[in-house]
């Protein structure tokens, strides 16, 4: 609890000068962030190119405007997870936002790979799918607009690799849909971004830290682009 109360501390500065910058562009009409992301992907990365579409948007998000992507501290670090997936992996995202995890993951698992994300926000929708199109990866993922309490029962077939990065007191509710739907099988990895303690994640720590048919861990690093602390929760799910 200590540790908690030091990184919202630690955060403070990051979260003032975040809100300035929002205030800013709501009084000067600035682009919208998520157009202007892509606006700066198409200026400056290769279309048909997913590296150089993450770089740009790295670059971005380090340099202009904060952009809540995975990023290039943690996305890295999730490699193995996906590469233990097997060769024709499939993966459920929660939360696109502008894209940049759906490439990344995509790029990982390569092409024999499929992504189904759901996003909720119509504008991170319509972002996400031009970067993705941009990238030259829509052949292998599939974003929908909606809900997710009402777009996981519509879902079929199992999912080898889960991402969860929507709000975060979703996390725990959400999993559990995902499970009572039987979109597991033996194997299927969860991975959960923002349980550092910025974030509150005790209720779903405590959840996939206790439950007897998943196997937990936690993975240390930092806020994208910042040097808050931040981590990724990776569990095995254990069912049948
Ligand atoms: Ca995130």
């Amino acid at each position: 609890m200590a540790n908690s109360l030091l990184v919202r501390l630690q955060a403070l500065p990051w979260a003032a000068k975040e809100g300035f910058a929002m205030l800013l562009d709501t009084v000067t009409g600035a682009p919208e962030r998520k157009q202007a992301a892509l606006a700066y992907v198409k200026a400056h990365a290769t279309a048909g190119n997913p590296a150089s579409v993450l770089a740009a948007l790295d670059d971005f998000g380090r340099n202009r405007r904060f952009l809540m992507n995975i990023g290039d501290e943690k996305g890295p670090l999730l490699e193995k997870y996906i590469h233990q997936a097997g060769t024709h992996p499939r993966m459920l995202e929660l939360g696109g936002y502008v894209g940049y995890s759906a490439i990344l993951f995509s790029q990982m698992m390569g092409r024999s790979g499929q992504l189904v994300s759901i996003e909720l926000n119509p504008q991170a929708v319509n972002v996400a799918q031009q970067m993705v199109e941009f990238a030259g990866l829509s052949g292998q993922v599939d974003i929908l607009q909606g809900d997710s309490h009402e777009l996981i029962p519509q879902l079929s077939g199992h999912f080898d690799l889960v991402f969860l990065d929507h709000w975060k007191n979703l996390y725990t509710r959400d999993l559990q849909l995902i499970e009572s739907n039987q979109l597991l099988k033996p194997g299927s990895t969860i991975i959960a971004d923002n349980c550092g303690p910025l974030f509150n994640p005790d209720v779903y720590l405590n959840y996939v830290r206790n439950h007897s048919l998943y196997t937990s861990t936690y993975i240390s690093a930092h806020l994208e682009y910042q040097t808050i602390e931040d981590g990724v929760e990776v569990s095995t799910w254990q069912g049948s």
